[in-house]
């Protein structure tokens, strides 16, 4: 494995880890990316140093986590995380509670199905790689001397690109349901295959998914869709039954429509075609649009046709479906708001020749909506000639007009609309001709 590939901050951390006399590991999924040629996300350190330890050593260093402290390495652009070696805990390295003064805090909680809710005890390296999830993941590179070290059987494992838990599958993915996803994870982005007990035991324990707390779910949903493997990710979640048990009402619609499924598909694929050639990030509200969009369309179709007008038929069903998924997946209101958005503003986009359409290319959300439009165009033709009249609109239109925001309410100076850094960029023309 060259050095060449590591982060310059990582190495000059490990290397003054070990100048001190500690052990110092690059550990986890940067070693995996590294070996298969990948960019690694982000590099994690595994040392004996204690986080006081590595506190004393680094000007840089932000200690993190009150259950189990890790310290943060803040450079420019990066932030390098070094934690101690730990290992599974049990019951027995929980301290004695004290008598009097302040009872002392358990360092290894598991609930009643085996769910581990603490795990706070130092280990060696050993016990420290054997408590990660999969094999591929528990690889450490030893700046000491070069060396891999592989304490599973983690490089066999990446050679024949297989997703393999470490002990015993139903325990590890009880211990913790979210390794569940993961896995799906890295079997859509590494195009890897989940070994075959870890995938029937994920079919069979799927339902468990729903023990993990909302919002790391939603954490996990965003690294699961976002990143250009949505498709597979999608059909992997489907197939294990852990889509119907995070989104009970998404799992009802695909169950019973092939038509629904078929434009979900497309549209992730787009969605996914679209990262890869630009590697974009797409943002989280038009993600769920294009997740959710297809059945809460069809939902609000179903209440118009009852009566209800189209407007408020879809308010109405987008506001019960973030209720029903707010138990499982806390996706934050101001983003469920943005998807209603893009949603809503669909209707004036298909309307040819639009109302006013300076007013509507001024609200906050045109650009996402019609990014959206672009999705959906891919699969339903009659979306076409709307798509085309707005990208026309849009090279024609002087560049104030198409600054104007709706709302007439906002202070003058208000008015330009300000690229921000950083921001989530929607899906140009040029992107979708790249593709
Ligand atoms: P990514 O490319 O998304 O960063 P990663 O494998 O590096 O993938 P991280 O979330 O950065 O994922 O975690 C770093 C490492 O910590 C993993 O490679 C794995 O060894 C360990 N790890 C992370 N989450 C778990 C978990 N739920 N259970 C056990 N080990 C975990
Ligand atoms: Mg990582």
């Amino acid at each position: 494995m060259s050095r060449k590939h590591v982060s310059p901050n990582a190495l000059s951390a490990l290397y003054r880890l070990h100048a001190r006399g500690f052990i110092a590991y690059l550990v986890g999924g940067c070693v995996r990316d590294l070996l298969l040629g990948r960019t690694p996300k982000d590099f994690d350190i595994g040392t004996d140093a204690t986080p006081n330890q590595i506190k004393k050593l680094f000007r840089n260093c932000r200690l993190i986590g009150r259950r189990f402290r890790l310290a943060h390495l803040h450079f420019k652009n990066e932030i390098v995380e070094v934690s101690t070696f730990r290992r599974a805990g049990s019951p027995s390295d929980n301290p004695e509670p004290e008598e009097e003064g302040r009872p002392k805090r358990p360092r290894h909680i598991k609930d009643e199905e085996g769910m581990v809710l603490v795990d706070n005890v130092f280990g060696t390296p050993e016990e420290d790689a054997l408590r990660r999830d999969f094999t591929i993941n528990a690889l450490a590179y030893n700046i000491a001397d070069a060396s891999l070290i592989d304490f599973s059987t983690g490089l066999a494992d990446l050679n024949d690109r297989v997703i393999r838990p470490i002990g015993e599958p139903s325990v590890r993915f009880t211990e913790d349901p979210v390794r569940m996803l993961r896995a799906v994870r890295f079997a859509a982005s590494h195009g890897f295959d989940i070994e075959s007990a870890a995938w029937e035991s994920i079919c069979e324990l799927s339902s468990t998914i729903s023990r993990v707390p909302p919002a790391r779910l939603y954490e996990e949903i965003q690294k699961l869709f976002l990143l250009g493997s949505a498709r597979t990710a999608f059909r992997l979640m489907d197939k294990s039954r852990l889509l119907s048990t995070l989104f009970p009402s998404l799992g009802r619609s695909i169950d019973g429509n092939s038509r629904c499924r078929e434009l979900l598909e497309a549209n992730l694929a787009f969605i996914d075609q679209a990262y890869r050639s630009g590697g974009m990030a797409l943002s989280p509200a038009l993600f769920f649009a294009a997740l959710f969009g297809p059945s809460l369309e069809r939902a609000a179709l179903v209440r118009h046709k009852e009566g209800i007008p189209r407007h408020q038929a879809l308010d109405e069903t987008c506001a019960l479906f973030m209720e029903e998924i707010s138990k499982t997946v806390s996706v934050p209101g101001r983003v469920g708001g943005r998807m209603r958005a893009i949603l809503a503003l669909q209707a004036s986009l298909h309307k040819m020749p639009p109302r006013r359409p300076a007013s509507i290319a001024g609200r906050s959300e045109f650009a996402e909506a019609l990014a959206y439009l672009r999705i959906a165009a891919e699969t339903k033709k009659e979306y076409k000639p709307s798509l085309e009249w707005w990208d026309t609109f849009l090279l024609e239109m002087p560049p104030i007009a198409a600054a104007e925001p709706a709302t007439e309410k906002l202070p003058k100076k208000r008015r330009r609309r300000r690229r921000q850094k950083g921001r989530h960029v929607p899906m140009a023309p040029s992107d979708q001709e790249k593709g």
